[in-house]
């Protein structure tokens, strides 16, 4: 059991692991292959490390928060005590008395399909509005946006918007070495070659790579652009928020503005940095 635990942890770390040897790979190709083998004017030199530095610290900063950003639980109010959970399990109804009651005096306003008040068997807790049982962090979540395997960590109201601003920066980090390399691979199918072999794969390498990226990044991007503008999970862009009126995906939008501000905080001077902000 033990050894099936350790396994599965060392197996959840892999994509981390993949996402910073691509961050190793990319810098030294970068840097290294083609700012200083390439690259023979010194201000374009200069220019460019000093762009993909900034870029890269940013990257790596965000990446950091949104991995290691506890994720948010459910408070311990939610939670039934020794003596409800005897009542709980006493009821056979579908709707279980306690936790309707609990439920009404916590003021929750989702409900189940049924018409229930929402209940995480797995955690014996109500489940506060927006709030969703992850099954790899085996806990509820509040405000969970979805569990992503690149952080190993669900994506959710404690670190949303240090996931949203490393793919803002990732996407940037990829458009610059794109745009930027372009240029010597080129060079490559013009024959005018300065170095050979290794050099050149790697280049290759990192146009290739670079454009798979920046579009992949830019499509994932524009998304939750578009769902913070409508203050929407992706879980509850795939399943509508269920309340006692029935489903209403809308049900979170408080108009552009508010959402943004939801998100980023009212500071503009913290907008673009990722620390926590209310
Ligand atoms: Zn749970
Ligand atoms: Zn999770």
């Amino acid at each position: 059991m033990a050894f099936t635990v350790l396994c599965l942890t060392v197996v959840r770390w892999v994509p981390v692991v993949f996402v910073v040897l691509l961050f190793v790979w990319s810098t030294y190709a970068y840097i290294v292959q083609m700012c200083l083998y390439m690259v023979t004017d010194l201000v374009e030199r200069i220019f460019y490390i000093v762009i993909f530095s900034v870029l890269l610290f940013m990257c790596i900063w965000c990446f950091i928060k949104a991995i290691f950003t506890p994720t948010a639980g459910v408070p311990f109010q939610y939670f039934l005590t020794a003596d409800e959970k005897d009542q709980a399990e006493k009821g056979k109804a579908e709707c279980k008395e306690v936790v309707e009651n609990k439920g009404i005096k916590l003021r929750v306003q989702g409900r189940t399909v049924r018409g229930c008040v929402r209940f995480c068997e797995a955690c014996q807790c109500i489940k506060p509005d927006r709030t969703h049982h992850c099954s790899n962090c085996q806990k509820c979540v509040l405000k969970m946006d979805h569990h992503c395997p690149w952080i190993n960590n669900c994506v959710c109201y404690s670190n949303y918007k240090f996931f949203f601003l490393f793919l803002m920066y990732s996407f940037l980090f990829c458009l610059f070495i794109a745009a930027t390399s372009c240029q010597y691979f080129v060079k490559f199918w013009t024959m005018d070659l300065s170095i050979e072999g290794y050099g050149k794969f790697n280049i290759l390498f990192l146009f290739f790579v670079s454009i798979m990226f920046t579009i992949s990044l830019l499509t994932l991007h524009s998304y939750h652009s578009y769902l913070i503008t409508v203050n929407r999970t992706t879980l509850e862009s795939l399943r509508a928020p269920v309340f006692r009126s029935g489903p209403d995906k809308n049900a979170y939008n408080r108009g552009c503005r508010k959402n943004f501000i939801e998100v980023f905080g009212r500071s503009p001077l913290l907008w673009l940095l990722p620390v926590f902000t209310e």
